[in-house]
């Protein structure tokens, strides 16, 4: 008799003999997890609470071998499978009921080539992982702003933060990426070895297999870098977010404002009278060597109105990538909602404000990031991500501890993305969307969906790999 029920592709549970299982754990050099391990709960747990899984297996992958091992058994035994990389992401794939999880988080090396100014990336690693090796010698890659989050689904999705404006999204550094295919073959994808995945991997996510390690190119950053945020109350929002418009409308590539709308938290540098009000927050990073330059830039912006408080300052840049991490820790229910824009309307500027007027709860905020720049230098179709004639994407970060409030928190969110509809593009970037907007799949892949439905149905025909913003053959 089997101890084991396992969940199959086509959602039937199917008995596994005792001794397949036995045999895969066997086979991993790293773990096999089933609910009776220690340590279980911890491993299925993703960053948002929202998502309460219950995988009967998970592999803890100590290398490309266990995870070719791992889809094998998958694939013979016609397995629902997850994978997980650094369990960031809103939609919560990276973990299933019943089936398999391939379970990166073990594989964190990182190996630096100073001469070439190259990364090599596994997998599991976390940004902070990333960040902190390449910064030993004052180098970085452009990644997200949340140093918890993995490397893996970033990358997939296209990946931007601090550095986009100056060197493009994450993807456009990536040089090579080794792959195990939904056969469980171990590939190189670069320019020249299997290029049509290369060019798939690049924002087309986790559709066309496991990526085991990344390659990435590293620019000089740092080791200081001139950041920081500029903190204005929220009765001069208005104002506040024309001036962020109209000055990123001509900033230098080496520069980058994002605005934050929230109720400001308990920082050291605010005045207490106005932790837990809204507040509008510009956070300001220069990429360049020559922060005297930036500053020069950047004193428009600072003499701007009357802020409650101006921290731009040389940071390390280690640091500042981890500068917003105590808002966005994991193990609260979170919900998003996201709009691309190539220009902020009056009207989107104003429906912000209303909502932003009403927010739900201390931690929900409405991050605005500015790209464009190298960003947008970059052909529509050069990539799998397709958006690169936005200059605006709004992220509504609704977030909250009590599951009694799902309903008021996700409606307040939906509600704000409902209005601020008529004034964006349509499109979405793949890496925000959560788990209900499945609808919205052809808008996040745009023009390049026929090109990667396609590239689907030549690596991974079976849709092996389905628990992602899923191209579908
Ligand atoms: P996971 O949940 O582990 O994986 C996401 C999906 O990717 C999986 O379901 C799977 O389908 C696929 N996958 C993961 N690893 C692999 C692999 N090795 N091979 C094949 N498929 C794989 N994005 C930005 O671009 N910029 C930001 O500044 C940014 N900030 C964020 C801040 C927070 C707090 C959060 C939660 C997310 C942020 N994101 C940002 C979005 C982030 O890029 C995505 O959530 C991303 O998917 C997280 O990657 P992960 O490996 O942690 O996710």
């Amino acid at each position: 008799m089997s101890k084991f029920m396992l969940r199959e592709l086509n959602g039937n549970d199917v008995a596994v003999a005792d001794e397949a299982i036995d045999g895969l754990e066997g086979a991993l050099r790293g773990n096999l997890l089933t609910p009776a391990s220690d340590g279980y709960d911890e491993a299925r747990a993703l960053w948002n609470a929202m998502i309460d899984r219950h995988p009967s297996l998970i592999a803890r992958c100590a290398g490309p071998a266990d995870v070719a091992t791992a889809v094998r058994f998958a694939r013979e035994h016609g397995l629902l499978v997850a994978v997980r990389g650094g369990g960031h992401n809103i939609a919560g794939n990276a973990t299933c009921d019943g089936g398999l999880v391939i379970d990166l988080s073990a594989m964190r090396s990182v190996r630096i080539d100073a001469k070439q100014r190259t990364a090599r990336v596994e997998a599991g690693c976390t940004l902070a992982d990333v960040d902190h090796e390449t910064q030993a010698i004052s180098l970085a890659t452009p990644l997200g702003i949340n140093s918890t989050t993995g490397i893996s689904g970033l990358t997939l999705g296209g990946g931007f933060g601090w550095l986009s404006r100056r060197y493009g999204l994450t993807v456009d550094n990536l040089l090579s990426a080794d792959v195990v295919t939904a056969a469980g073959e171990h590939v190189t994808a670069d320019a020249t070895r299997n290029p049509d995945l290369f060019w798939g991997i690049r924002g087309g996510g986790g559709n066309f297999g496991v990526v085991t390690s990344f390659e990435f190119q590293l620019h000089p950053v740092g080791p200081t870098v001139l950041s920081g945020l500029i903190v204005h109350p929220f009765e001069d929002a208005k104002n506040v977010l024309h001036e962020f418009r109209s000055f990123t409308a001509s900033a230098p590539d080496d520069l980058s404002v994002w605005t934050v709308l929230r109720k400001a938290p308990p920082l050291p540098f605010l005045p207490a009278e106005w932790h837990g009000r809204e507040v509008v927050i510009l956070a300001a990073f220069w990429a360049g060597a020559d922060h005297a330059e930036g500053e020069r830039v950047l004193a428009p912006l600072r003499a701007y109105g009357t802020p409650i408080a101006d921290v731009v300052g040389p940071h390390p840049y280690a640091g500042w990538q981890q500068a917003f991490d105590p808002l966005l820790t994991p193990g609260s229910r979170n919900y998003w909602k996201s709009h691309d824009f190539k220009k902020l309307s009056d009207g989107a500027i104003d429906t912000i404000i209303e909502y932003a007027n009403r927010l739900p709860g201390p931690q929900c905020e409405i991050f605005i990031a500015h790209l464009g720049g190298a960003v947008n230098r970059v052909p529509a179709d050069a990539t799998a991500y397709p958006h690169r004639d936005i200059e605006y994407v709004m992220n509504v970060h609704t977030r909250w501890e009590d599951p009694g409030r799902d309903d008021s928190l996700v409606g307040w969110a939906r509600s704000l993305f409902d209005a601020t509809a008529p004034h964006a593009t349509g499109g979405v970037y793949v890496n925000f969307m959560p788990a209900d907007e499945t609808a919205r799949v052809p808008s996040a892949y745009g023009p390049n969906l026929d090109r990667l439905t396609a590239l689907k149905r030549k690596y991974d025909p079976d849709n092996l790999f389905r628990l992602n913003q899923n191209i579908r053959v």
